[in-house]
């Protein structure tokens, strides 16, 4: 049944007029400015997957014991579209978000979708709110896919009921200030993910837990923060929504390894292109101390975060409560530079696509 399911469209009543739209995409801050339309499909144990529908983006209505607002059965996946040279639309790595959007339902007891349905919704959105998708540098149509319990029961168990939906929103460059370098802020005190949690799941419990110490970070001043393991309290892990790399003086990349972090595709991508580029790139634990030690001697080159939302943003300076440190001369460096100029230009169309990554929606 889920194979031939097709989506029922009930287009908006009154669209955004075009003026009014320009103005909106023109500088939108991340994540504010929603398009017209939304995709939701119901499941249910009954009926599996059905109920596929595009329709004006808008609220839910939720019973007050609907089941996510009480154990947060949620996941979701980000993407982005975007306007080539050409005219033509493209996502990048689609593929990717379905495959992890599924194993995040697993870690979560949650159905999983058919990827070419995954895959249909976001293609449904992007087309029927295209003009949403701004043209200019940096700028494109920031892509969320979501599912929650929407069981209404207090028990605590698996839901028996979700919904999927996509929604989208245009975005400019993610951190204020363009490509300027970031600061981190170390958590010391606060984890993120434990061993045998949920840390490489896309779940919103993950981020409910970090904000707390992304608050501490602001509070000194800092841009994001990243966290150490549960265990130690020593080996760094990545920050609230974004993987981080090491540059080392032999021209070598080390990032953590996969367990307790999430496996980005931007992570995946950035190691790809930097082997090929003839770096050799381990994934390997890295601790706070050594850390320090490097950036100190030197032998650290530059550090920076990657996740789709931001891409690449190099990492000038990092604080901790007994400090702080630079990174580089605290500013891009030319490995950050290039892996960055190389990655956006494929998503962009400006760099020759060999690996496939593109996803062309017609
Ligand atoms: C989404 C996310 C990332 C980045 O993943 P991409 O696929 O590169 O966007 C990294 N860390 C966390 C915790 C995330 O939620």
């Amino acid at each position: 049944m889920t194979e031939s399911l097709t989506f029922a469209a009930i287009p908006h009543a009154s669209p955004t007029p075009a003026g009014t739209r320009a103005a909106l995409i023109e500088k939108p801050d991340f994540g504010r400015v929603p398009t017209d339309h939304m995709v939701t499909i119901k499941w249910s144990v009954d009926k599996g997957w059905h109920d596929a529908t595009v329709l004006a983006r808008g609220p839910f209505q939720l019973d007050p014991a609907c089941a996510v607002l009480h154990y947060a059965q949620e996941i979701f996946e980000g993407m982005k579209a975007y306007r080539t040279a050409d005219g033509a639309i493209t996502l990048f790595r689609p593929e990717e978000n379905a495959r992890r959007f599924n194993e995040s339902a697993e870690r979560m007891a949650m159905p999983v979708i058919p990827e070419e349905l995954f895959l249909a919704a976001i293609e449904e959105l992007v087309r029927i709110d295209a003009d949403w998708i701004p043209a200019g540098e940096g700028g494109s149509l920031y892509i969320r896919p979501f599912m929650f319990a929407s069981e209404v029961f207090l028990g605590v168990k698996p839901a028996s009921e979700y919904i999927f939906c996509v929604i989208a929103s245009p975005v400019g460059a993610y951190f204020k200030g363009g490509s300027k370098a970031i600061t981190l802020w170390v958590s010391e005190h606060y984890s993120r993910a434990a061993a045998g949690g949920t840390g490489a799941a896309k779940c919103g419990g993950n981020y409910a837990g970090s904000l707390v110490a992304q608050a501490e970070a602001i509070k000194n001043g800092c841009d994001q923060v990243v966290f150490l393991d549960a265990a130690e309290h020593r080996w760094v892990e990545e920050l609230g929504g974004m993987n981080i790399f090491f540059v080392m003086d032999d021209g070598s990349l080390i990032t953590p390894p996969l367990g307790t972090i999430l496996s980005g595709i931007t992570r995946n991508s950035i190691m790809e292109l930097a082997r090929a580029a003839g770096h050799d790139v381990r994934e390997e634990p890295y601790s706070f101390d050594q850390w320090q030690a490097d950036a100190r001697s030197g032998k650290l080159r530059e550090a920076f975060a990657c996740g789709t939302a931001a891409v690449v943003a190099g990492i000038g300076e990092v604080r901790h409560a007994g400090g702080s440190f630079a990174i580089g001369n605290s500013g891009d460096g030319p490995v950050t530079t290039a892996l960055r100029d190389q990655l956006v230009g494929i998503q962009r169309g400006n760099v020759a696509d060999d690996r496939k990554w593109l996803h062309g929606v017609a």
